[in-house]
């Protein structure tokens, strides 16, 4: 693997619209956005050996060890065509024990994270974004009844699908989201802040301005014309 790659991590609490940013800057910065679990799913539907031992813990429903992910995770960056110009992490890692794995793999596929993007919410607007936030059952796309509402309550703008509240996005599952969030995940933001690698972003903003924050941070790896800075 070329080693001029670059490995970025959003990290902030759930409903400050990670995924959302992740998929905006993963394409236009022709970054591999790594999301954990579907990796997990893959390595699992390719049946090779690393997935079929994941396999055998799926079945007996169990947790897939933390090394086996780890390796699953691995595996998928190195499977990533020459045409990505880096990674993106989004949700992952959780915590300081996953950090320092996440570390250990890319050491071992001579990769480190470049920067650290820090989207940055009061919890009081968090709360409000995922208690008004609807999915669609069909097309998996997401409202915001009071920022971003369909036309109709319940239906779907874009394919017509009902709206639905998620399990997770109740409001005694939110409240233990955001608890989870604030044990187990910030202290990542004192970890990564003291290798330097933190850069805040206030997310307190509408999704377009938030982007444009984000790429204001990425342009200093990559030049516009797409060729990687030395
Ligand atoms: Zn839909």
């Amino acid at each position: 693997m070329t080693s001029d790659r670059k490995v970025f991590i959003l990290l902030g609490a759930p409903g400050v619209g990670k995924g959302t940013q992740a998929q905006r800057i993963a394409s236009l910065y022709h970054l591999y956005h790594i999301d954990t679990g579907q990796a997990l799913r893959n390595e699992i539907a390719s049946g090779s050996e690393l997935g079929q031992t994941a396999k055998s813990y799926v079945d007996k429903g169990e947790l897939v060890p933390f090394d086996l992910v780890m390796q699953v995770i691995k595996a998928a960056m190195l499977r990533v065509s020459d045409e990505k110009r880096g990674f993106l992490f989004d949700g992952f890692p959780r915590n300081e024990a996953q950090a320092e794995g996440l570390t250990e793999i890319l050491n071992e596929i001579h990769l480190h994270i470049d920067a650290v993007l820090y989207l940055e919410t009061p919890f009081s607007v968090l709360m409000d974004r995922l208690a008004y936030r609807v999915t669609c059952s069909k097309c998996d796309i997401k409202f915001n009844l009071k920022l971003n509402p369909p036309k109709n309550e319940h239906v779907c703008d874009a394919c017509g699908g009902e709206l639905v509240t998620r399990k997770d996005d109740r409001p005694e599952v939110i409240e233990n989201r955001l608890k989870a969030y604030e044990t187990e995940t910030s202290p990542l933001i004192e970890y990564y802040s003291h290798k330097g690698l933190l850069k805040s972003i206030d997310a307190n903003q509408p999704i377009d301005t938030v982007t444009q924050k984000i790429q204001q941070e990425l342009d200093l790896y990559f030049k516009p014309s797409g060729k990687m800075l030395v």
